[in-house]
């Protein structure tokens, strides 16, 4: 069973679905060559790939070029379909570290062709998640850093301010498309710094004061 720790509790909540944002923060669409979207861009990956701290991260067979993407995830609470946008952080039970690992090389492929890019994003260990920490109040999902380093250089640093749809707007546009029940997982988007890792590295990530994690590339 595809599952999220809750922290506070111990709970490993059941994950049916993790739903994505791509090209949520300017510095990353710059440096992918994309134009400014009016809209987020949306996909899915697989609960078969979530892997937890302690399991490798099983470079695949199907690509070449493995990038890393740190980023800000988003438990759902309850079920929910056509959220307002002021009611949309009421449906976000916890928040948790998820790496959208990706393999550039297939992506970029996909988007030559203009066929979908599943495979590119959805193999087994592509969404390594910390223990998901609860939202309460006090909880600034707005204003936490990131930042994610391999084998110790830094590559990845920014804060989730600059994230150019934030996490009520982003529940809110999704659940127009999709219900989202409780357990899904919503990956927000990465900042810029993606680049790719190997055989052997180890990747440390982190958010806010309270999150961090560590995985191996086997
Ligand atoms: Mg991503």
């Amino acid at each position: 069973m595809a599952y999220v720790r809750l922290a506070e509790t111990g709970e490993n909540l059941a994950v049916g679905k993790i739903v994505a944002v791509g090209a949520n923060y300017k510095a990353h669409i710059i440096e992918m060559g994309h134009d400014m979207p009016e809209a987020p861009m949306i996909f899915l990956k697989p609960a078969t790939s979530i892997i937890h701290e302690g399991e490798p991260i099983v470079f695949p067979t199907t690509g070449e070029l493995m990038h890393h993407e740190v980023e800000l995830g988003l438990v759902i609470g309850e079920t929910c379909k056509g959220v307002p946008v002021g009611e949309a952080s009421g449906m976000v039970h916890a928040y948790c570290l998820a790496l959208d690992m990706t393999l550039r090389d297939v992506q970029l492929a996909a988007m030559k062709t203009g066929w979908p890019w599943d495979t590119a994003k959805g193999f087994d260990g592509a969404c390594p998640l910390s223990d998901a920490l609860p939202v309460t109040d006090a909880t600034a999902l707005s204003d936490l850093e990131l930042g994610l380093e391999v084998n110790g250089e830094l590559r990845q640093k920014s804060n989730t301010n600059d994230l150019l749809w934030g996490p009520a707007e982003i529940v809110a546009m999704l659940s127009e498309h999709f219900t989202l029940e409780r357990g899904d997982i919503v990956l927000t988007g990465t900042p810029s710094g993606v680049g790719p890792v190997e055989r052997g590295d180890e990747i440390r990530a982190w958010l806010g004061d309270e999150l961090s994690m560590k995985f191996r590339v086997a």
